[in-house]
């Protein structure tokens, strides 16, 4: 089970520790300082170290095994791979628990095995480079001294209640302890992570080593403990820091006040969605002040009871889905050739997109040349992107210095010096085509013929573009969401003559900016916005008939949408919506025909945020102030209060004409799986991760139950919910969308 190895020659070699079959090796380090060891963890035939059932009966054997050891004086526990501590659980056996009781009794054998770590009678030192998540920080918090690395992928944190879970193997009760329970529900209730300076500051870890040789460094710590040269410093604290510890933290009506703050907090933000955060809030106000054999107890209850949910099913199902694009390639069972890997990137067009693209092609070190037409228009790009990066050594997300050293790598010009280095362009000129064929031409005249041409429009035809050019193949959509640097979809858009080259090599720089890609065969509105119209036409017309604005509004915030369909509308920008409804209409016919209001909207000049007026009012920063006064008259319409049957109707009339599209977008082959739509339609627009996605909803619906909607929608409202062949073809064959 455990290995134990000499390391008698005084060197750090990292191969004296490496060759064994078993996931954890002691070495013996007496050679560095007598009776220093190492506890090592390296899961075999995996990139990452995990917690699963079978590593915890290793590590609890092994653990068992050095209780009784006299001959050790401290242990470090540390991570054989490369810049990763411990990922955390098997997320694979949490999905599978169906019992609270399994879950219970998964939690407190984890607890078990990790607290085995706090009885041994020597020191244990945890010694963290790179990620720790999830059980890895609740196993590092078990042991005497935490040191960590300084270095940019040292990230620690209890990111649980993204899965919809609690941290079961002790993280509820250890973290308050280690940090104080404010800070500590900051972490636990948002999953945040934290880097090694944070990590000394919070008292999390004793100490922040630099991460280059950090192995021998953490050894070094290792002896200094051995020789009594280190002592755990008393945690800093202001007076005022120790004053609100004291009024909020220490006594329990100020744990009270501590708590009942919280939950409003969660409750305004996920209006009760998300079971998880309001548990970890009864769990931790439950276990303050007491013994920690009855806080675990509490602890193993509340996993028990969030495990088994349909939310955190629903949110490990997102989590696969995204971990699956990380290994997809964009092209079935094809690879990107190393040599068409993109690493000197351009972009025309320094606007909003262009812009917030050069910012984030920097962010992730990817060299971008920036053209713009002029050296005003150039300005503005670089001015984007420095308040973007401004923004991140506010938040200490970045040093002064390596923001320079990401500014840097913008160059910028007017005309196309340079191009003929680049591998791929992105263009984010005007959304005109004529404009963007004249770009490609240019583009195509001075660059190699490799050159990848990706245009980032967000409604034109990419074989309508890919049409004039040279090389056709190499034209390709890569579909960005306004902000860049906050949204996390990708459409990558492949035309009739695109090549695998091309997506391959879009899909991958996708990736490298942090981005989710999914791909999309070229069609009006791509998958996102030909799904989110219908949506957009469906509560025009509902506000057309007198739904009042903000009631509606809220129904949808109710449903979890982050924001309801007017807000939206204001957001995008009413006129902008009106011109991409019409290029919808045009291509879908009668059942995308945009309400006739929005006509009015544009006339009045009501076009949302830019203009500070649309259906909602907004002050100089931009913030909504109230319902726009004159918008009813606008729109020519008195709100009227809805029965509850109308009302009803809100969301099935808005929600399932998606989905009846998207049963058309899978027909159609626009994109391949359920998943890609789920994925586009919670990264791209904020539907309801809980939820699971669309198709996650619709097969919870039930689709037989959906189609009956639609055809009585079909008959009392309008012809525009008939459902789909496609849809019907599915309910008649009782099918899901997902057959899992
Ligand atoms: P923008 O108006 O902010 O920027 C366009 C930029 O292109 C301007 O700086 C302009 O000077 C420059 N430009 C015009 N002709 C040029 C040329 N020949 N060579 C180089 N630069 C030229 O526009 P934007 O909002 O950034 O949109 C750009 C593209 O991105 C459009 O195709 C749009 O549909 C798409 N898009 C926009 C959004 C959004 O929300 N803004 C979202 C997704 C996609």
């Amino acid at each position: 089970m455990v290995q134990t190895e000499m390391n008698p020659s005084n060197q750090f070699s990292k191969n004296s520790t490496l060759g064994s079959g078993s996931t954890f090796k002691l070495v013996d380090y007496n050679g560095t300082c007598p009776g220093l060891f190492g506890l090592h963890f390296d899961l075999k035939g995996e990139k990452v170290n995990k917690l699963s059932a079978s590593v915890l009966e290793e590590l609890r054997a092994v653990l068992l095994g050095l209780q009784t050891r006299t001959d050790i004086k401290a242990l470090v526990f540390i991570s054989d791979k490369e810049g990763i501590f411990i990922a955390g659980a098997d997320i694979t056996a949490i999905m599978t628990i169906k019992e609270k009781k399994e879950g219970e009794r998964l939690a407190r054998e984890g607890q078990a095995i990790l607290e085995l770590f706090e009885t041994l009678k020597f020191p244990t030192i945890a010694a963290i480079h790179g990620a720790s998540m999830g059980g890895g920080t609740e196993a590092a918090m078990c042991c005497k001294y935490i040191i960590v690395s300084d270095s940019p992928g040292t990230k620690i944190g209890l990111p649980e209640v993204n899965l919809g879970i609690l941290p079961g193997f002790g993280g509820t009760y250890r973290m308050p302890k280690r940090i104080g329970l404010q800070p500590a529900m900051d972490f636990i209730l948002t999953g945040k992570t934290m880097n090694g300076d944070k990590a000394v500051k919070l008292g999390f870890a004793d100490a922040v080593l630099p991460f280059q040789n950090f192995r021998e460094k953490a050894l070094e710590f290792g002896a200094k403990v051995i020789r009594g040269q280190f002592k755990k410093a008393p945690k800093k604290e202001s007076a005022m820091q120790g004053l609100m510890s004291f009024a909020l933290e220490k006594n329990p009506v100020g744990r009270t006040v501590l708590f009942s703050q919280a939950r409003k907090m969660i409750l305004s933000k996920t209006h009760g969605h998300y079971p998880a955060p309001l548990k970890i809030l009864d769990v931790l106000s439950a276990s303050a002040g007491k013994s920690k054999k009855s806080a675990l107890l509490i602890e193993q209850k509340g996993f028990g009871e969030l495990v088994v949910t349909d939310v955190s099913k629903r949110l490990i199902d997102l989590f696969f889905a995204t971990e699956k694009v990380k290994k997809q390639t964009g092209v079935e069972g094809k690879k990107l050739e190393p040599k068409d890997q993109v690493k000197q990137l351009g972009v025309l067009g320094a606007g909003v997109m262009g812009g917030g693209i050069a910012q984030l092609s920097a962010a992730k070190l990817i060299p971008v040349r920036m053209k713009d037409i002029d050296h005003k228009g150039l300005a503005l790009g670089m001015s984007s992107a420095l308040k973007i990066f401004s923004g991140l050594v506010k938040r200490k997300s970045l040093t002064k210095k390596q923001m320079e050293q990401r500014l840097e790598l913008i160059s910028s010009t007017t005309e196309y010096t340079g191009f003929h280095r680049l591998d791929a362009v992105i263009e984010a000129v005007v959304e005109i085509m004529d404009v963007k064929k004249k770009v490609l031409a240019e583009v195509e005249a001075v660059s190699s013929e490799n050159l990848i041409f990706a245009t980032n429009t967000s409604s034109l035809s990419v074989n309508e573009l890919a049409k004039g050019a040279k090389h056709p193949e190499n034209v390709v959509g890569m579909h960005f969401f306004n902000p860049v640097h906050k949204m996390p979809l990708i459409e990558v858009i492949r035309g009739e003559k695109t090549n695998d080259r091309a997506v391959l090599a879009i899909f991958d720089l996708s990736k490298r900016l942090g981005k989710t890609p999914i791909v999309v065969k070229d069609g009006a509105g791509f998958l996102v916005n030909r799904l989110l119209m219908p949506y957009l036409n469906e509560a025009g017309y509902l506000m057309a008939e007198g739904a009042p604005i903000e009631e509606l509004d809220k129904a949808v915030l109710d449903f979890g949408m982050p924001m309801g369909p007017a807000t939206l509308l204001d957001e995008i920008g009413i006129d902008t919506g009106a011109k991409v409804a019409i290029i919808l209409e045009k291509a879908f016919g009668e059942r995308m025909a945009p309400c006739p209001t929005n006509d009015k909207l544009v006339k009045a000049k009501l076009y949302g945020k830019k203009t500070s007026k649309g259906f909602y009012l907004y002050d100089s920063a931009l913030k909504k102030t109230g319902l726009n006064p004159e918008i009813y008259t606008v729109l020519g319409v008195k709100p009227v209060s809805p029965t509850k049957d109308q009302k009803q109707n809100w969301i099935p009339r808005m929600i399932y004409t998606m989905i009846n599209e998207a049963a058309l977008c899978l027909e159609e082959g626009i994109v391949a799986h359920p998943q890609d739509v789920d994925l586009g339609m919670i990264m791209g627009t904020g539907f309801p991760p809980f939820r699971g996605g669309l198709l996650r909803y619709a097969d919870a619906v039930g689709v037989q139950n959906i189609v009956k909607s639609l055809e009585q929608l079909s008959k009392v409202v309008s012809p525009r919910f008939t459902p789909s062949k496609a849809i019907l073809k599915m309910a008649s064959e009782n099918r899901k969308f997902y057959q899992d």
